[in-house]
């Protein structure tokens, strides 16, 4: 046993408190217990070990065998001990080892007999009680915590039921009778989670799947027991507290997205999932809503801060961005980005907001679902714009890109869904020259992916175009699995690439001379690159260069077939490369141009061949001809 604890170490006590240790230990007395820990001394507390190892003593522990001792009375002096553990400073580390298995005997005992009690009171003391002693875990883990945690299984599940019933209780109060100081010590219990690496990460895998454990093993269940914190705290903002406890919420939920090469990645990301699905974003966005409103404390661009960075964390990840951008429009983050605009103490917000603006949200306004509850977001917000507060926050250059990007999205979304942009198709073999609306053709079976005009086309494209063995390789899009875009998504997505192509023709052309005369006879794509921070950057590369486009799809089968099919087309077919963001990767989309004829690639190849060494009038005279030559044919991006 360490020296702490040995009762000689009592006599280093002042005179006074000696006394009253003496009489405490006769009498037993919880009145007396009471005040020793008030009367002794912050500094002094340490000397008071020997006596709070006593009263833990684990024989006093009611059973079956001494049935008179019962709950609360046998609570009472252990738990004046428990609680006063967390105030002492300078406690050797070791004592812990001493100390923790008499505290795990006791909670487990307080535990267990709440559950038969049905006494809201006793259980609610003994849910801060649990925290007390997780609060005892952190203390120790630096040292020696797998010790530690192989000695008390399933510690995490207490502590997850002792913020369950902390919130019921906090409910059943109306959220008044001492909720600032159940948030005071729940937030204490959350930040031992929130240190960092978590401890769940690093030191002991089991912890997170243990904390589930403790909400009936349900990650549905768990995430709402935190989201019940969320919303605690969000109701404490206007005293601060909850602020304080949303800002040790904050990166516990963030370690939930650290989990990429970890054993606990999948429960994690169930856990990210639930959590997106019982609302944390608009809890999140209402936070930050709530600090551009009233600058309730010192703290709140700190928070505001913080929300946006787990925001900004959830709107990358690769597991659930698709839902968390959406989702993020949907619950006003464009709203409160303008009136976060409208204040300057809001700082740190504000450069998170242009990472937002600029960095992250115009990828994803190729998506007609994202793109959509934009639109009204940009016209109400105009006035907004206009104030010199908006201007001086430096959130006007980030905004006016944004909207510039969603703009010419939305027109082309217009077009798209007026019709007026005609989904006309070409027969998928490529030595049939066929157009029509694609409701005329027939469509491949297998991979519900391939149009032809006629069975005599599909037979052809199957035995000399390569479809046999497209067609399974077909069905799964290249794109990474995440995003994946539906059939119709995907035709937005050529809408937007063929928009750009019509408009960057001459650039294309242009560098497509260039491209050819510099690699004669290796072939040439033509990338769409969305994930820029620009509009979009387009470039022409030549098939024989080093690109970590050709690299990825490499990988895939589909590339090489389609480069076939170009080959085969006699000039009517060219590769253009859409690279969009998906989660914090990115894949490439690849999809054909097809034209009525092969004007455009013997014209190109033309100009390179002949023009090698003309002055750049006479080459851009040649590069505007075909532009205007090319108009003439129907172009269709399949
Ligand atoms: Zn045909
Ligand atoms: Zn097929």
């Amino acid at each position: 046993m360490h020296e702490c604890l040995q009762p000689r170490a009592l006599s280093k006590l002042p005179g006074p408190i000696k006394k009253l240790v003496a009489s405490t230990v006769l009498t037993g007395s919880a009145d007396g217990v009471k005040l020793l820990f008030e009367r002794t001394p912050k500094e002094s507390l340490v000397l008071l070990l020997p006596v709070i190892y006593k009263m833990l003593d684990p024989a006093d522990i009611p059973t079956s065998r001494n049935p008179d001792k019962s709950f609360p009375t046998a609570c009472t002096v252990p738990f004046f001990a428990m609680g006063t553990i967390p105030r002492i400073s300078g406690m050797p580390k070791e004592v812990g080892f001493d100390l923790w298995p008499r505290l795990w005997a006791w909670f487990l005992f307080i535990e267990s007999d709440c559950q038969t009690r049905d006494d809201r009171e006793t259980e609610w003391l003994a849910c801060t009680r649990i925290i007390h002693c997780a609060l005892l875990f952190r203390y120790l883990r630096h040292t020696e915590t797998n010790t530690l945690l192989q000695t008390t299984p399933r510690l995490f599940s207490a502590v997850t039921r002792a913020w369950q019933s902390a919130s019921l209780q906090w409910h059943e109060s109306d959220g008044t009778e001492g909720s600032g100081w159940a948030i005071a010590e729940l937030a204490v219990a959350i930040t031992l989670l929130a240190t960092d690496p978590p401890p769940w990460k690093s030191t002991s895998p089991r912890m997170l799947q243990d904390l589930v454990d403790g909400a009936d093993g349900s990650p549905a269940v768990f995430a709402s027991v935190l989201m019940q914190h969320i919303h605690i705290a969000y109701l404490g903002t206007g005293n601060g507290a909850g602020w304080l406890h949303l800002g040790h919420l904050i990166p516990f939920l963030e370690s939930f997205l650290e989990t990429a090469d970890h054993p606990n990645a999948d429960l994690a990301c169930q856990i990210l999932q639930e959590l997106v699905d019982q609302d944390l974003i608009p809890s999140l966005l209402r936070a930050v809503h709530t600090a551009a409103i009233i600058p309730v404390t010192q703290h709140s661009d700190q928070i505001a801060g913080q929300c946006l960075r787990l925001l900004t964390k959830l709107l990358v990840s690769k597991q659930i961005c698709g839902t968390a951008v959406r989702a993020s429009i949907i619950a006003g983050l464009l709203r409160s980005t303008l009136l976060c605009g409208q204040k300057s103490y809001l700082a740190t917000s504000h450069n998170r907001l242009k990472t937002v603006l600029v960095d992250i949200l115009p990828p994803f306004t190729l998506y007609r679902q994202v793109l959509r509850p934009i639109r009204g977001i940009l016209r109400r917000g105009e006035p907004y714009t206009i104030t010199t507060a908006f201007a001086a926050s430096g959130l006007l250059a980030s905004w006016t890109h944004f909207a510039g990007v969603a703009k010419e999205r939305l027109a082309v979304l217009d077009a798209f869904e007026s019709g007026e942009i005609l989904h006309i198709k070409s027969c998928d073999n490529i030595l049939c020259n066929k157009q029509a609306p694609k409701t005329d053709f027939m469509c491949c079976s297998g991979c519900q992916n391939s149009y032809y005009c006629a069975r005599d086309c599909q037979e052809t494209d199957w035995k000399d175009g390569g479809h046999r063995e497209a067609c399974s390789k077909n069905r799964t899009p290249i794109l990474n699995e995440t995003m994946s875009p539906t059939n119709r998504e995907r035709s937005f997505i050529r809408a937007i690439v063929h928009r750009h192509y019509v408009n960057a023709k001459s650039q294309i052309f242009r560098d497509t001379v260039k491209c050819l005369q510099k690699h004669p006879g290796a072939g040439y794509f033509v990338e769409f690159d969305y994930i820029v921070m620009a509009h979009v950057r387009i470039t022409v590369r030549s098939l024989s260069t080093n690109s970590t486009v050709l690299e990825q799809l490499s990988r895939h089968p589909q590339w090489h077939q389609m480069l076939a099919r170009t080959a085969r087309s006699d000039g009517r077919m060219t590769i253009h490369v859409v690279q969009m963001v998906a989660g914090d990767k990115t894949g490439s989309l690849l999809i054909p141009l097809r034209s009525s004829s092969g004007i455009v690639a013997k014209g190109l190849e033309r100009i390179a061949r002949e023009l090698p060494s003309a002055g750049s009038e006479e080459l851009e005279e040649a590069i505007q001809n075909l532009v205007v030559r090319s108009a003439d044919e129907v172009e269709e991006i399949h």
